[in-house]
């Protein structure tokens, strides 16, 4: 729930937000909630602004501090959202001081979550609209495109570029996944709020799909 003080302002406010509580961090497959409900998850290296972004998707401050608490960084977090579709933190990927070991570890998590969730929907991507295309995107791309995976890119961080940069940026990140109907990519910024409808209109889209992949 929203708390009352930080409860959105204004009814645009209300309809561009995804309300969303926490449900469960998972560190193995044996730990993930039941497939109830679509998922929707989250990934992108650390520092570009995923639980910026999740703060400004969902009005809830909490929920970002929620996956950055000490010992549950390197877990998957499940957020409910009374939209009959779950909100998934992927960990961050590419911490500098990560050893091999915790690295190894990352990858497990992630690959095993990516590839076995029957109940996942869609993957939103979150780069810095600075660096954008660093080697991870460019491996979640490759794996989103070969598995004929839905995968929306935000190019979050767009207030730190003029506008004529900001369009230049899209405009050479969309000839990069031109012609894929599968991948979606669009501006935005969570200091902002740019492109807050938009993302939020293709998260409940996926949320109505009624399946993506058959159990199995
Ligand atoms: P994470 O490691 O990917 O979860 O990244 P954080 O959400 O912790 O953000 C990393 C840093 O980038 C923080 O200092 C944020 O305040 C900042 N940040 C995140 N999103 C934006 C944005 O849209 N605009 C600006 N100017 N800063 C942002």
């Amino acid at each position: 729930m929203i708390e009352k003080s930080k409860a959105p302002k204004n009814r645009r406010e209300i309809s561009t937000r995804i309300e969303a509580e926490f449900l469960v961090s998972a560190a193995s497959p044996k730990q993930y909630p039941q497939e109830t409900f679509n998922e929707v998850a989250f990934a992108g290296r650390s520092n570009a602004g995923k639980s910026s972004v999740l703060n400004c998707l969902t009005g809830n401050k909490q929920l970002a501090r929620t996956s950055k608490t000490p010992g549950r960084t390197q877990l998957i977090n499940f957020f409910d959202t009374p939209l009959n579709g779950r909100l998934v933190d992927l960990p961050g990927y590419g911490y500098a001081k990560a050893s091999q070991k915790q690295k190894a570890i990352w990858r497990a998590n992630n690959e095993s979550y990516l590839s076995r969730r029957n109940s996942l929907t869609g993957l939103i991507l979150v780069m810095d609209v600075r660096h954008p295309f660093q080697p991870f995107v460019v491996q979640m791309l490759d794996w989103a495109i070969e598995s004929e995976f839905p995968m929306h890119i935000l190019l979050n961080k767009s207030d730190k570029l003029k506008q004529g940069a900001r369009q230049n940026t899209l405009r050479k990140a969309r000839a990069h996944i031109s012609g894929n109907a599968m991948l979606g990519i669009q501006l935005f910024s969570a200091k902002s709020g740019l492109g807050l409808e938009q993302v939020r209109e293709r998260i409940v889209s996926w949320f109505k799909i009624r399946t993506i992949k058959s159990p199995g």
